[in-house]
């Protein structure tokens, strides 16, 4: 693979843009897909508390020979887990799943409005900043009010926000809150779970560039300027979705994948919603 680009983020560290999703994998799964894309280059693993499989990528990441600190490493604050207090066992209890004593991204994995426990929660993130239990902290599927909450409370604004983000759902209007803040945006579903790899348009600029269309759409995350992570647990899959640093999308077929979105395209839940 060939070099990695990196986005620096508003505390002053680096995020590799491409990282290894593992939701839905076993710690077996987790172990080894890690493994896999360390191996093929990827320096950067998406986890989370609710996935069930932080063990197994701690031992992916163990195994890989690699030093700690060339790899950048997020888990996610679970729901019931959120408040100040208990925020904070939560960290310390992913550590030890994880096998290490820092991870780079803390991440609140749902701002659940209607709880209201996010700004105590938050509090609790920039304490564990505060004690090196983590490098940057962040958010994910915050909205724009969820936001102003929590960097109006603090003034420490998230480094990014991961929110679901795919050519069928391009959240335009969110991403212009991040920008005026310096928030980076962060994909989840980049592929939209695979559906998005189906789509006639997309199809046509794989023919056209001769890539995949997950390389399509993973190189067009890139240079819309998203962290894009990726999910898959099939060795071929891991090392195709990395081999997207040596070409370029014209400004056609960015148009063109532009084109795709759709104000009724969301997968997941909204994090507005009343779930939540
Ligand atoms: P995704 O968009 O990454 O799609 C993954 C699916 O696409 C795979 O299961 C596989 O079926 C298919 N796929 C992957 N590479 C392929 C290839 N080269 N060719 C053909 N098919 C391919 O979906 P995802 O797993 O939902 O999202 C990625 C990651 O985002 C997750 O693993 C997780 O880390 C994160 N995530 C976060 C949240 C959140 O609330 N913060 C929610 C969902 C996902």
């Amino acid at each position: 693979m060939t070099e990695q680009p990196v986005l620096q983020m508003n505390d002053g560290h680096r995020i590799p843009q491409l990282g290894l999703g593992v939701w839905q994998a076993t710690d077996d799964q987790a172990e080894a897909a890690v493994a896999e894309a360390l191996a093929a280059g990827y320096r950067h693993v998406d986890t989370a508390t609710i996935y069930g499989n932080e063990t197994g990528v701690g031992r992916g990441i163990a195994g890989s020979g690699l030093p700690r600190d060339a790899v950048f490493l997020t888990t996610k604050l679970w729901n019931a887990d959120q408040g100040f207090d208990s925020a904070l066992r939560a960290c310390e209890a992913s550590l030890k799943r994880l096998g290490t004593d820092y991870v780079d991204l803390y991440l609140i994995h749902w701002p659940m409005p209607r709880k209201g426990t996010f700004p105590d929660s938050w509090k609790a993130l920039i304490r564990l900043r505060e004690d090196g239990l983590v490098r940057s902290v962040g958010v994910s599927n915050f909205t724009p009010e969820t936001l102003d909450r929590i960097v109006t409370d603090t003034g420490v604004t998230p480094v990014l926000n991961q929110v679901e983000l795919h050519p069928a759902f391009q959240q335009r209007p969110l991403k212009a809150v991040h920008s005026r803040r310096d928030i980076l945006t962060e994909a989840w579903s980049p592929l939209g779970q695979g559906k998005a790899l189906a789509t006639g348009a997309i199809a046509a600029i794989a023919a056209e560039t001769g890539r995949t269309p997950a390389q399509v759409i993973i190189r067009w995350h890139l240079q819309q300027g998203h962290v894009a992570i990726p999910k898959s647990v099939t060795p071929a899959r891991i090392r195709e979705n990395a081999q997207v640093f040596d070409f370029d999308l014209t400004p056609a077929q960015m148009a063109a994948i532009e084109a795709l979105d759709d104000p009724a395209g969301r997968i997941g839940p909204d994090p507005d919603g009343a779930s939540f």
